[in-house]
């Protein structure tokens, strides 16, 4: 179930409707009845009387409102969060594929881990008209009441894909094996099934995309992906794979926005139309675990150069649709 902006709309006109009929008409009993101060009192308890009537309609009225929303979606608590975001519509970007295509690709969204700096790099980069896409790890993710309204207020502007199911890693002696790396088929299903489910409670927009945790997935989850009509993006050189990233987890350093544009570039001259640029909200980060205030400038930096290197920034979709005409 999701809320239009109408719904919300609808409802605050009706409400305005229901409240002024309800202070109006005692307050004409009211007046009526200061100015007949003087006259012999006759129709004392009739103000009492309309504003008990009009206040039992309101509560009637709001009691089947509220039920309404809260039974037309599983979890109550999240679906009047998405409701109340209806009430300011969400301004979209135009999006239109051009010759040099970005897509920003924010991987390991998720309930309270980080969740704070991912809200602020899709705040950072919708300001800038530039759509994102963020790879949403599924498990618990309705818990972050604050993540969940954000996501819900600007669900125009931002496309979910689905980053693994709890993202968990499993250590195989020095390896870190990913969540989708050993599955089989039906495992594999399971997990994207729960994980769409979960992702569904909080948006309905389509889910196009699945990025693997640790960017490796095999062979039998690949064929899993399918029955969902999602598209991989890993690392590699698929079409959808990342080409540049924020982070070098060789030698654990970020990448400067100048060599992140340099490597676009290159995808660009080799013939390719689209460059994934794979970031996280832990590239922020100092040994520490610390936010880090300057490295999240070399962010802004690389939003900044996107728009003065005129690349497109558009979603998955978009670049689906192109090529699926
Ligand atoms: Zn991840």
């Amino acid at each position: 179930m999701s809320f239009g902006p109408i719904t919300g709309i609808s409802f605050v006109i009706s409400l305005l409707v229901v409240l002024i009929g309800t202070v109006l008409r005692p307050l004409f009993f009211l007046i009526s009845a200061k100015t007949k101060s003087f006259a012999p009192k006759t129709s004392s308890n009739k103000p009492i009387l309309a504003i008990s009537m009009v206040a039992s309609i309101f509560i009637i009225y709001a009691s089947i409102a509220t039920l309404v929303v809260v039974e037309t979606t599983q979890n109550s608590r999240t679906s009047m969060l998405a409701f109340a975001s209806t009430l300011i519509p969400c301004d979209e970007i135009d999006v239109a594929p051009g010759a040099n295509n970005v897509i920003l690709r924010l991987d390991d969204v998720q309930a309270y881990g980080w969740s704070d700096i991912s809200m602020r790099m899709m705040k950072d980069s919708i300001s800038r008209d530039m759509p994102i896409v963020a790879g949403v790890i599924p498990k618990g993710i309705e818990e972050d009441y604050q993540l969940v309204r954000f996501l819900e207020r600007e669900s125009c502007n931002i496309e979910f894909a689905l980053h693994g199911y709890d993202h968990g890693a499993i250590s195989d002696f020095d390896e870190v094996i990913g969540e989708f790396e050993k599955l089989n088929y039906t495992d594999a299903s399971h997990k994207l099934s729960v994980g769409i489910d979960e992702v569904k409670h909080i948006s309905e927009s389509p889910i196009v995309t699945f990025i693997p945790p640790q960017n490796r997935i095999s062979i039998e989850a690949t064929a899993a992906l399918g029955e969902y009509n999602l598209f991989l993006s890993k690392s590699g050189n698929g079409y959808y794979d990342y080409d540049a990233k924020t982070w070098n987890y060789d030698d654990n350093v970020s990448v400067s926005a100048i060599d992140v544009i340099k490597t676009c570039n290159e995808t660009f001259a080799s013939g390719d139309d689209l460059c994934v640029i794979m970031l996280h909200p832990q590239d922020f980060l100092d040994a520490e675990g610390n936010f880090t205030e300057s490295k999240y400038q070399e962010y802004i930096k690389l939003l900044e150069l996107i728009k003065t290197s005129e690349f497109t920034t558009v979603r998955f979709s978009d670049m689906i649709a192109l090529h699926n005409k």
